[in-house]
C-alpha cells in the first residue's frame, strides 16, 4: 500500500502507534517504501525523520529462536522497544513479555496478553507497582535483596518469586551485575528470609549483560544457577523456573554467532538442567528481536565547512535526529550506528572524501552522532539511512528542544523472495549508496 498521506494535521493528530501497517506487495521493497515516504514528505514541504519497522524481520527472529533454542521460551523485554507494532507482532507469535514497571505491564495487558505470560523482571520495584501487579494477576517477579522481599510480602504475598543472581558480565557491552543481582554468598540468607515471610521462591534468573560477546558467559551463569537450585534444595525449597535473561545481539551479522551461543546454552542446559528435571526454562531477549528490524531515515538540515580546522577542510553536518532523539543509543547503549547516504543524485566512487563530523539537531554540543568520518560531500536536503536502529532507540528518545520524535512506519513484506540484498558502497557491483562508518580510516 502507498505510504500514509502526510498532510500537516495528519502528522500531528495521529500517533505513530495508531498508524496502519503497510504491506509491501508486488515486489516493493523497504527501500521503495522509504523513497516513497521521502517523496510524500517533500510534497508536504517537510523533512521529518522516520523509522521503517520491518515486522517480517521480527517474525524471522522468532523462527530462528524456536529452531535454535527449543527448550527456552522467550519473554520479550519490552524496555528494548515498546512500539505497539512490535508488541502486537510478538504477542501474535505467542511470546511472553518481560516488563520492568507498571507502565510496561499496562501496555502488555492492554494487548490482551494474559498476566501469566508476563514476568515483572525488575529486582527493585516501587511498592505501588508491586501492588498493581498483584491487582492484575501478574505474579511472577524477580528480587535480589532482603528489602525487596519485605516489600513484596506487604504488597503481593502470593507472588511467585525469582531470585536474580549476579553473574559474570565482563564480556558484555552494557554490564548490569554491578547494579542488580545477589551474589552466591547471600542466596542462603535470602531464601531463609523468604521462608520466614512465607513467600514462595520458584526459580532463578540472571542477565549476562546486554550485547554479550562471549557465549561461555551463559555456560558459567547456568552453572551458577544450578548451585542456587542445589542450595535451595538443601533448604527444602524445590525450584521449577530458570530464566536465562537477555544479552543476544539483534544484528544480522550476529546470526552465525547466535548458532554458537545457542549450542553452548543448549549443552549447558542439558548438563545442569536436563529435559526431565522438571525445570521450565525462559529468557528475556530484547535486542535480538528488534535491533535489525528498524531503519531510521534522517535528513541533512545544515552544513558548515571549517577550512581552518583541518587540511582540506573539515565538514560539519547537522541532521534532524540525534542523541536526544532516536540516536540516544550512541550514549546510553554505546552504539556506533552505520549510516548510509541515499543516492538521490549521481555519486561516483571516486568522489573526494572529507573528514566530517555529524551533529544532531539540538543546541547541545553533546548531541554528536559521528566523530571524524571520511565521507563525500553532503548537501542540505540529503537523506541518510541509519541501520539496526530497533534496540533502545524508540523507547529512549525525547523531544528535547521541541524536535518531534521520529514516527514509526511498520511494514510487512508480502514476498520475501523479491527483496534485494542490502547494499552499500563497499560492494563495487551496486554503488547503491555510501556507507558512512563511524570509525573508518582516512582514504589512502
Ligand atoms: N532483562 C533485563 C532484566 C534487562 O535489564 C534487560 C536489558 O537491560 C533485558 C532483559 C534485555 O536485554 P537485551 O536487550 O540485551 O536482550
Amino acid at each position: 500500500s502507498a505510504p500514509a498521506a502526510l498532510s500537516g494535521p495528519a502528522l500531528q493528530d495521529v500517533s505513530s502507534e495508531e498508524r496502519d501497517l503497510h504491506i509491501l506487495d508486488d515486489g516493493r521493497t523497504i527501500r521503495d517504501f522509504i523513497d516513497d515516504q521521502i517523496k510524500v514528505l517533500r510534497s508536504a514541504d517537510r523533512e521529518d525523520p522516520f523509522y521503517v519497522a520491518d515486522l517480517q524481520s521480527v517474525v524471522k527472529r522468532q523462527r530462528l529462536w524456536l529452531a535454535l533454542l527449543p527448550r527456552v521460551k522467550p519473554f520479550y523485554a519490552v524496555k528494548c522497544n515498546h512500539h505497539a507494532a512490535v508488541l502486537r507482532t510478538l504477542s501474535a507469535l505467542n511470546t511472553g513479555f518481560d516488563c520492568a514497571s507498571k507502565g510496561e505491564i499496562q501496555m502488555v495487558l492492554a494487548l490482551g496478553v494474559p498476566p501469566d505470560k508476563i514476568i515483572f523482571a525488575h529486582a527493585t520495584k516501587p511498592m505501588s507497582h508491586i501492588r498493581y501487579a498483584c491487582a492484575h494477576g501478574v505474579d511472577t517477579m524477580t528480587f535480589d535483596s532482603e528489602e525487596e522481599l519485605q516489600k513484596i510480602s506487604l504488597c503481593h504475598p502470593k507472588a511467585k518469586l525469582v531470585l536474580r543472581l549476579a553473574v559474570d558480565d565482563s564480556e558484555s557491552l552494557v554490564r548490569l551485575s554491578s547494579k542488580f543481582g545477589a551474589g552466591l554468598g547471600s542466596v542462603g540468607k535470602l531464601l531463609g528470609l523468604a521462608a520466614d515471610l512465607d513467600l514462595q521462591v520458584i526459580g532463578v534468573s540472571f542477565h549476562v549483560g546486554s550485547g554479550c560477546t562471549g557465549s561461555l558467559a551463559f555456560q558459567r551463569a547456568i552453572a551458577d544457577a544450578r548451585r542456587v537450585f542445589d542450595i535451595a534444595s538443601v533448604l527444602g525449597v524445590q525450584m521449577s523456573l530458570l530464566d536465562i535473561g537477555g544479552g543476544f545481539s539483534g544484528r544480522d551479522d550476529f546470526q552465525v554467532k547466535f548458532e554458537e551461543f545457542s549450542g553452548v546454552i543448549n549443552a549447558a542446559l542439558d548438563k545442569f538442567f536436563p529435559p526431565d528435571c522438571g525445570v521450565r526454562i525462559i529468557a528475556e531477549p530484547g535486542r535480538f528481536y528488534v535491533e535489525s528490524a528498524f531503519t531510521l531515515a534522517v535528513n541533512v538540515i545544515g552544513k558548515k565547512n571549517c577550512e581552518e580546522s583541518a587540511p582540506g577542510g573539515e565538514r560539519m553536518y547537522y541532521i534532524n535526529d540525534g542523541v536526544y532523539g532516536s540516536l540516544s543509543c550512541i550514549i546510553n547503549d554505546l552504539a556506533h550506528p552505520s549510516i548510509q547516504l541515499l543516492p538521490h543524485r549521481a555519486m561516483a566512487l571516486s568522489e573526494p572524501r572529507f573528514r566530517s563530523v555529524v551533529w544532531g539537531p539540538t543546541c547541545d554540543s553533546l548531541d554528536k552522532v559521528s566523530n571524524s568520518v571520511w565521507i563525500p560531500e553532503l548537501q542540505v536536503g540529503d537523506w541518510l539511512l541509519v541501520h539496526n536502529m530497533g534496540a533502545y532507540s524508540v523507547s529512549l528518545s525525547s523531544d528535547f528542544n521541541g524536535f518531534e520524535k521520529a514516527q514509526v512506519f511498520p511494514v510487512l513484506t508480502a514476498d520475501l523472495k523479491l527483496r534485494p540484498p542490502t547494499v552499500c558502497i563497499d560492494d563495487p557491483e551496486t554503488h547503491d549508496g555510501v556507507l558512512l562508518r563511524p570509525r573508518c580510516l582516512p582514504p589512502t
